[in-house]
């Protein structure tokens, strides 16, 4: 890699402002102060910056219990985003791995690994999705089960022309859902329970595939395992 390019991914400098560090003398290479922005630096060699020594970070994985009134989008707006979170280094290189809605809470993916990305999110994959809804209105008896039905068929959204895929919906009190999606259509659970007539008043996912939240507390977030990422291998 280049040395510019080094500095940049390794430091909070841009490739200009790294030019302008090694220009003042402030990069060594091996013990070896080095000018050169083109010049080629090995994953062996040893790069200081004023006397700090730099590494290059690897791909990230990370999940996040996400907060109410967080968003997660790559552009600043209105709210905070799910990467301004996440305190790493080059943190805002992250993305996450699909969305929630703004007033949704839960399991979050953020990666800078667009193939992992791509796997985890495929729709091929139909990676397993949680949601626990809280609803308005009480479901019970004949109209459960009438719900049940519908979510195990598929049923078609308002403006669509696809019926939902297969998804199983248990209840864990009368007015909180578990639903199980395979897909992720936009505000796909709120739409489902909008089309049988109810309405979600909290939002929380659960699950992803392998990976649930465990005893993370909202607004925690941690880096996954080798094995969690491979999970989705
Ligand atoms: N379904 C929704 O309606 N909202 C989400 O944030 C996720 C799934």
């Amino acid at each position: 890699m280049r040395l510019d390019r080094f500095l940049a991914e390794t430091t909070d400098l841009t490739r200009s402002l790294a030019k302008k560090a090694l220009h003042r003398g402030e990069v060594s290479v091996n013990g070896t102060v080095t000018k050169q922005a083109a010049s080629q630096v090995a994953s062996t060699d040893r790069v200081e910056w004023a006397g700090q020594p730099l590494t290059l970070v690897g791909l990230r994985y990370v999940m996040l219990n996400k907060p109410s009134d967080v968003e997660c989008s790559a552009r600043r707006g209105l709210y905070p985003r799910a990467v301004d979170l996440i305190d790493l280094p080059k943190a805002e290189r992250l993305q996450t791995v699909g969305r929630l809605d703004v007033d949704t809470t839960g399991l979050v993916l953020l990666t800078d690994d667009g193939q992992w990305s791509h796997r985890v999110s495929s729709p091929r994959r139909r990676c397993a999705k949680v949601y626990r809804a809280s609803l308005a209105e009480p479901l019970a008896g004949d109209a459960l089960a009438a719900a049940v039905r519908r979510f195990e068929e598929g049923l078609l959204l308002e403006g669509e022309e696809k019926p939902t895929l297969p998804a199983a919906l248990v209840m864990r009190s009368p007015h909180e859902a578990e639903l199980t999606l395979h897909e992720g259509r936009y505000h796909q659970v709120k739409r489902m329970f909008a089309a049988i007539g109810n309405r979600v008043t909290a939002l929380h996912r659960e699950s992803i595939g392998p990976l649930s939240l465990g005893n993370l507390a909202l607004g925690e977030w941690r880096e996954l395992s080798d094995d969690e990422v491979a999970g989705f291998d």
